[in-house]
């Protein structure tokens, strides 16, 4: 889940899902600014805490976001 500059602090930080509790930390631990998240209706992590934290939390509810993690579900219930 981690993607674009990773270490730079003040940085966005970009996912198709909501951060799960080490994506919360890792994102506390580099100094990341700002979390966009495509869905949190399939899981929703540590927002709350990101938030209290001073991160900046933007849910897009994103319907192909959505799609793919339902796709991603169906297809592949071990891993999920
Ligand atoms: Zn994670």
């Amino acid at each position: 889940m981690l993607t674009g500059r990773a270490g730079g602090t003040g940085s966005t930080m970009y996912t198709t899902l909501s951060p799960c509790d080490m994506c919360t930390g890792a994102c506390l631990l580099y100094g990341i600014a700002r979390v966009v998240i495509g869905e949190n209706k399939n899981f929703l992590g540590g927002e709350a805490y990101l938030k209290q934290r001073g991160v900046e939390v933007v849910v897009v509810d994103d319907a192909k976001c959505k799609g793919l993690m339902d796709k991603f579900i169906a297809e592949k219930p071990e891993l999920w």
